[in-house]
């Protein structure tokens, strides 16, 4: 909570009885916990201040073809802006629960069936997530983002990942080209003068022209700066999200697989195996997804560290003792090219083709060791 100083509240007790405070510390809890877009109208304005600033500086010297690269790549961002902030993400409703609960089996590890989200009240699907800023349960929760003011999920996650990448590209080229500009407007006074510091310019002369090319076009020159610092991190976002599609994974469960490895780590987990001709109970489990595989192992912890009771949990055979998430199988994972195509085309229908138990060791283009343990190893 927000700490108020002592003087205040007492002030405002006697002028107001307390309601000023109380307002105000309900204003700071929305702000700091609850769903608002002023990072998502920040993130807005930043895009289109920078462009009005930056264009009248570069626009009159590009080429045909670069005029239109570059309006295609201001264009794009903010259509991928729009989808991944204002398209459903995924709620989970009485209405679409159904349609969620055949996107994906239960793997009985991170998502085990009959789990209930007590706020809406539904069975919870797998691989989704209660909200806590949204207030509401999403498929595939990834993360809420607080750039698009939503959740990260099933139905939006292609175009969060095509935002950042159409981000990405638009300060790349951004950066490439203001700096060429800068560049050429230094050597055009300056012969000679070049962005790698040649030696027959002392540091100072190099930086005081750099500086001088910077500040000719303040907008062309701050800008070219800002894309310079920030496309960095968008490509670094955008990478750590390629690596989750690669895993098959995402940001929610990544972070459960490491609750997974402190257990096994402590020796408290165990597996066996899953018969996956079993029959499932349908108030439970959906009897039909559109994902070509099913489980083919049990995960568990228990509190002592003994195998748990053979009658109590799912599964067959003996329980075995698990210390490393290699062990274990991520069912989620059908190799990057399915996992890309299950993100950029939601409700794509593996089942058209059959799949075997042999098969499936081929679409995966990956050794088995690299499964769960590299989603975690990444993440620490
Ligand atoms: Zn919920
Ligand atoms: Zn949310």
């Amino acid at each position: 909570m927000i700490h108020m100083p002592n003087a205040a509240v007492a002030l405002d007790q006697r002028l107001t009885g307390g309601r000023a405070t109380a307002w105000l510390g309900r204003f700071a809890h929305t702000f700091m916990y609850g769903r608002h877009p002023t990072v998502l109208i920040f993130f807005f304005l930043l895009l289109s201040v920078g462009e009005v600033m930056y264009l009248p500086g570069v626009w009159p010297r590009m080429s045909t073809l670069s005029r239109i690269i570059g309006a295609v790549s201001i264009i794009l961002p903010y259509w991928f802006l729009y989808l991944a902030a204002f398209k459903d993400p995924g709620v989970i409703t009485p209405t679409t629960h159904s349609k969620y609960m055949s996107k994906y089996p239960y793997d009985y590890a991170l998502f085990h069936p009959g789990q209930v989200c007590r706020t809406c009240n539904i069975i919870k699907p797998a691989r989704s997530k209660h909200c806590s800023v949204c207030n509401r349960c999403v498929a595939k929760m990834d993360h809420h983002c607080v750039f698009i003011n939503t959740c990260v999920g099933y139905e939006n996650q292609g175009h969060f990942v095509l935002l950042l990448l159409t981000t990405a590209w638009l300060l790349t080229f951004g950066a490439v080209l203001g700096t060429r500009m800068i560049c050429e407007d230094i050597q055009a006074r300056h012969p000679g003068w070049r962005l790698w510091k040649p030696s027959r310019f002392s540091w100072h002369d190099y930086l005081i022209l750099l500086t001088f090319g910077i500040q000719d076009h303040v907008g062309r020159g701050g800008v070219t700066l800002l894309t310079l610092m920030t496309s960095p991190l968008v490509w670094g976002l955008l990478g750590y999200h390629i690596y989750l599609i690669y895993c098959g994974t995402t940001t929610n469960e990544s972070m459960k697989w490491q609750d997974w490895q402190a257990e096994m780590d402590d020796g408290f987990a165990f597996k066996r195996a899953m018969p996956t001709d079993r029959v499932k109970d349908p108030r439970w489990e959906p009897t039909w997804t559109r994902w070509p595989v099913e489980t083919m192992q049990v995960l568990v912890r228990t509190e002592d560290g003994s195998p748990p009771d053979p009658q109590g949990a799912p599964g067959v055979g003996d329980w075995e003792r698990v210390w490393h998430l290699r062990d274990v199988e991520n069912l989620y994972d059908l190799g990057f090219w399915d996992n890309l195509l299950d993100v950029l085309v939601p409700g794509y229908s593996f089942r058209d083709e059959l799949v075997t138990d042999e098969e499936r060791g081929r679409r995966s283009k990956k050794p088995k060791e690299t499964r769960a343990s590299a989603i975690v190893d990444a993440a620490t």
